[in-house]
């Protein structure tokens, strides 16, 4: 008999989640290099073993929207609860940050959608307010190709805070999306009420162009004076009628922004159902901690304007509605604004952990496999990066391990607690083979992430 193979890694005596197959099943993990290359319920031998007894064996978690854009430190909040991939790039596309990543690698894997409202409209010469002309449209078909060839998982669509863009624009850049097989990632001109005719232009340009859609950070937008649920109607009717239209949504009741965005233009109070400035907690700078009041407000859109706010006008019974619908994934939308140490919003350390222990576990609001879904190979797949999302031989070695009974997020906003608390019940997390949290702390291995491109 010829000598029993050793692996590079083996977890051994856990219970794997099989996300293609909605199934959980004792078996080992045999890890070579950056793989999985064996799955077996029989007895296997690594150079080092992790014992994952009384432990669930997950598929590393895919964050379908963040902001991590190449920040180390969001990267290690993200790494600790549980997150390998994450995808960004929907405000900032930085050429140089994308370069470093490529060659020097990072410590979770991070790929970039393309802005069509920061990078494309900039690159073009577009204000915000202004339509582009045809001229200009077609400069930034031009540029969304050149991304799309370089690998853009995507364009993005941030409406909201380009307010004169054309539907001809959105449809002209959706063929461009759809010729490479990518989504067109949209945040919706108006939230709260106003949203609802706003799925008007991405129901059309679906039906005209073919493209699919993602609606990003759904529970952000219409989980406000409570037209979640007819949002979810309008996305249910458009893909009974064969629409290719997807969502993601966050796990928090307030929603974070710089306070200098449009967002918080005139009539945005109206617009968040009669919201006011004492709604809106400071995350960094020099009031941090606080509430606004009319004159830190004005004080800091003027002085400030990169101030992070957690503005809480989101309906907190809107939280659970988009979990039971599986076209829904959860993502974290997290670090967009200012995030270090002790400053920021609990996206960053907290949605994985707090889906799993309490939308999971204390409330029921979905079952273990359905959450695990939308944080693997659901957001996956829809960006159509094959490699990671699942644990079957052949896939990345990106893991995490966690505790189903303590899994819990510790993360919280900062007039209460630490944003970047780690989580518990969250041992071990794996990227591309490397152990980057052993014991829930982090290890050395900075650079076992790496660039995620995606080609045709
Ligand atoms: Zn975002």
């Amino acid at each position: 008999m010829p000598a029993e193979k050793t692996y590079d890694t083996v977890i051994r005596g856990g219970l794997v989640a099989d996300v293609v197959n909605s199934s959980f099943s004792a078996v080992n993990i045999g890890i070579e290099g950056e793989h999985i290359t064996r799955v077996t319920p029989s007895g296997i031998t690594g150079k080092a073993e992790i014992d994952a007894a009384g432990l669930v064996v997950s598929p590393g978690f895919v964050d379908f929207h963040s902001h991590v854009d190449g920040n180390l430190y969001s990267a290690e909040c993200m790494a600790r609860q549980g997150g390998t991939t994450t995808i960004g790039g929907e405000r900032n596309l930085n050429s140089r940050v994308i370069h470093r990543i490529h060659e020097e690698g990072f410590l979770i894997n991070q790929g970039f959608a393309v802005s069509h409202s920061f990078v494309l409209r900039n690159a073009a010469g577009v204000m915000p307010n202004e339509p582009a002309t045809a001229q200009q449209v077609r400069a930034m078909a031009d540029l969304a190709s050149r991304f799309m060839e370089q690998g853009a998982f995507g364009i993005a669509f941030g409406l909201e805070l380009v307010p004169g863009t054309s539907y001809e624009e959105i449809r002209r850049l959706s063929e461009v999306a759809q010729s490479y097989d990518r989504p067109i990632l949209v945040h919706l001109r108006k939230d709260g009420w106003e949203a609802l005719q706003c799925f008007d232009e991405i129901i059309r340009v679906c039906g005209e162009t073919g493209v699919r859609a993602q609606i990003l950070q759904l529970l952000y937008m219409v989980g406000i004076g409570g037209a979640m649920d007819s949002a979810l109607t309008i996305m249910d009717k458009a893909r009974a009628k064969g629409l290719d239209i997807t969502a993601d949504t966050g796990l928090y009741d307030a929603f974070s922004v710089c306070i200098g965005t449009g967002v918080f233009d005139d009539g945005w109070e109206k617009e968040y159902g009669g919201a006011s400035v004492k709604d809106l907690l400071i995350s960094s700078g020099i009031y941090v901690g606080s509430y606004c009041d009319e004159e830190r407000f004005q004080l800091l859109r003027r002085e400030y304007p990169e101030t992070l706010i957690s503005a809480f006008v989101c309906d907190s019974d809107a939280i659970r509605m988009p979990l039971k619908k599986d076209y829904v994934f959860v993502s974290t939308n997290a670090a967009d604004g200012p995030h270090y140490m002790n400053v920021g919003a609990p996206e960053i350390s907290g949605t994985f952990p707090r889906l799993l222990g309490r939308h999971v576990r204390e409330r029921g609001d979905i079952s273990m496999m359905d959450a695990l879904k939308k944080i693997t190979i659901l957001p996956a797949r829809r960006y159509g990066i094959d490699g990671v999302g699942s644990i079957e031989e052949g896939k990345a070695a990106d893991i995490v391990i966690f505790d189903a009974d303590r899994i819990i997020d510790n993360a919280d906003f900062v007039d209460r607690g630490r944003p970047d608390a780690p989580p518990d019940g969250i041992p071990y997390v794996l990227i591309n083979g490397k152990i980057v949290v052993r014991d829930g702390r982090l290890t050395d291995n900075r650079n076992s992430g790496r660039l995620l491109m995606k080609w045709n």
